[in-house]
């Protein structure tokens, strides 16, 4: 029987970062993943194919409606080939998931194709996809089994006309009318990819807010950009039923005045939430507990109730993104090795990949409010900005929190062009305490969008913005 230090259960990003790291540290290392291709959800059927299909539907809408104001004038009529943008897409999954076949290889990584099941705490047996079984010794297991797409329990999910967020990835035709139930990340941004492919798209959403866990002012100024965009919302919405009617998906929901409202359209989008994903695992074969959420329950070491298994990712509570389950991955390892490493859950950016981006970290302003936090708020206009005049993204805001007293950041809430990348920014400030006047007084290049993450800071400081 092979025996390791570590075996890994799943490949996605919080699976396979945690094998790299075990390598690293001189740990002889397994990894079971039960589908033929590595990299997870996020590789696979996330946010990868989603940021392709983004740029791709980006890059049309551009040239239907843009490329004329720069003075680009096309021979003949933009004409939309949904099949090669597919195709594309699927080759941007198939590179970098083999690039991570390549990573297991170069840190001698043993791979095994199958379903990974505990026999007991040291113990996991291998159904392999080619039919045989096997089963490895380890005296350490990480389980990064990941999740699955949620759905509400009245919901079909026939994947034809009632889908997730896996079947959206892959439509051979653009929808006339999407109708999305959850107007959280998966429903903006696949919704905003078939709005601007030429589909009616309707977000329906349970809350008061799209995204209602980030900062009011996001959802507030996202929602506006996106009503100019023509994507219609109905937010206070309780969603009743949801029916398959062949040709149709009649969606009924109950407003705030409870009054039964319809909505028809070709395709639903369910995209609720995900959930957590431990199904043939045998978990509980090696005393391991799961909540009634189905997440894996650990401690502050990502220790489950067996002292020799840990688990991360989305698989146990937190946000479910792909950058916190690495840095999971990485925890455990170091953890395991002896060493003693740290994650500050507070500084893991949130970022929503519509055009105009939203990006997050720390406390947004309503959970300031809640814990009776006294700050300062200072907002910035990308509208003020050269570069966002000379590219034509002048949406958006950079908004900085910090402490009344102290000054120091608490919070940093974008909406504008290339926020995904402007936060790190942020994160750098945060993570060495920086108060908002040390990034006022340091020098941004001019003209770039992150001269707004200055003003920002110049306006939370003592309100004196330079340019508005
Ligand atoms: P997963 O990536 O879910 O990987 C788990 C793996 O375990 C899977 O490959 C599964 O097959 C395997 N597995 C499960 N059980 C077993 C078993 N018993 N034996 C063997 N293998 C098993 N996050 C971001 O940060 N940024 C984004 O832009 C982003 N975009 C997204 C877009 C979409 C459409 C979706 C659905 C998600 C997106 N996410 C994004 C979320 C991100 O994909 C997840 O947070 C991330 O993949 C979680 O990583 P993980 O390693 O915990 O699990
Ligand atoms: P989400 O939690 O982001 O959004 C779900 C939305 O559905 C919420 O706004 C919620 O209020 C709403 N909702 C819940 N029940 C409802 C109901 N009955 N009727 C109407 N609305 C309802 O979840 P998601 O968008 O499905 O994404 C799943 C996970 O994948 C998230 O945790 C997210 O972090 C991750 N993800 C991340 C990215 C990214 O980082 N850019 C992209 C896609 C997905």
């Amino acid at each position: 029987m092979s025996t390791y230090d570590v075996a890994v259960i799943g490949s996605g990003p919080g699976g396979y970062v945690a094998a790299i790291r075990c390598a690293q540290l001189g740990m002889k290392t397994a990894i079971i993943e039960k589908y033929s291709t590595k990299g997870g959800t996020c590789l696979n059927v996330g946010c990868i194919p989603s940021k392709a299909l983004l740029d791709s539907s980006h890059h049309y809408e551009d040239a239907v409606k843009h490329f004329e104001e720069h003075g680009i004038e096309l021979p003949g009529e933009v004409k939309l080939n949904l099949e090669k943008m597919m195709e594309r897409k699927a080759s941007v999954v198939e590179q970098t998931t083999k690039g991570i076949d390549f990573l297991m290889d170069k840190n001698k990584i043993d791979t095994f194709e199958g379903v990974g099941s505990f026999e007991d705490k040291t113990h996991i047996k291998i159904d392999l996809t080619d039919g045989d079984s096997k089963t490895i010794e380890a005296k350490h297991t990480i389980i990064a089994t990941g999740s699955k797409p949620a759905s509400l329990p009245f919901i079909d999910i026939d994947k034809e006309r009632i889908i997730t967020s896996t079947e959206a990835l892959k439509l051979k035709k653009v929808p006339k009318h999407m109708l999305i139930i959850g107007g959280g990340v998966i429903g903006l941004e696949l919704g905003q990819v078939y709005k601007r492919l030429g589909a009616d798209v309707t977000v329906i959403e349970y809350m008061d807010r799209i995204i209602p866990t980030m900062d009011k002012a996001q959802s507030k100024e996202l929602t506006k950009v996106m009503k100019k965009q023509k994507t219609k919302f109905a937010v206070s919405h309780k969603v009743t039923s949801v029916e398959n009617t062949g040709d149709e998906v009649v969606v009924k929901a109950t407003d705030k005045k409870d009054k039964e409202v319809e909505f028809k359209g070709d395709y639903c989008l369910v995209s609720v939430g995900r959930r957590p994903y431990t199904d043939g695992l045998n978990a509980d074969k090696a005393g391991i507990k799961v909540n009634d959420k189905g997440q894996v329950e650990v401690n502050e070491h990502l220790q489950t109730a067996a002292d020799n298994i840990y688990a991360i990712g989305d698989v146990v509570k937190g946000a479910m993104l792909a950058h916190k389950a690495e840095e999971e991955g990485v925890f455990v390892a170091e953890t395991i090795a002896g060493q003693k490493p740290h994650i500050d859950y507070n500084l893991i950016p949130g970022v929503v990949y519509t055009w105009p981006e939203v990006a997050s970290v720390g406390k947004t302003e309503e959970e300031l409010k809640e814990a009776k936090v006294e700050y300062k708020s200072g907002q910035f206009p990308m509208r003020a900005l050269g570069r966002s005049r000379a590219s034509g993204d002048t949406d958006g805001f950079v908004k900085i929190l910090s402490d009344k007293k102290t000054d120091e950041v608490l919070g940093v809430h974008m909406v504008g062009a290339r926020v995904a990348d402007l936060i790190a920014e942020a994160v750098v400030a945060m993570e060495y305490r920086a108060s908002a006047e040390d990034i006022a007084r340091m020098s941004h290049a001019h003209p770039t969008y992150a001269e707004a993450v200055k003003e920002a800071a110049l306006a939370a400081t003592d309100n004196r913005p330079l340019h508005t």
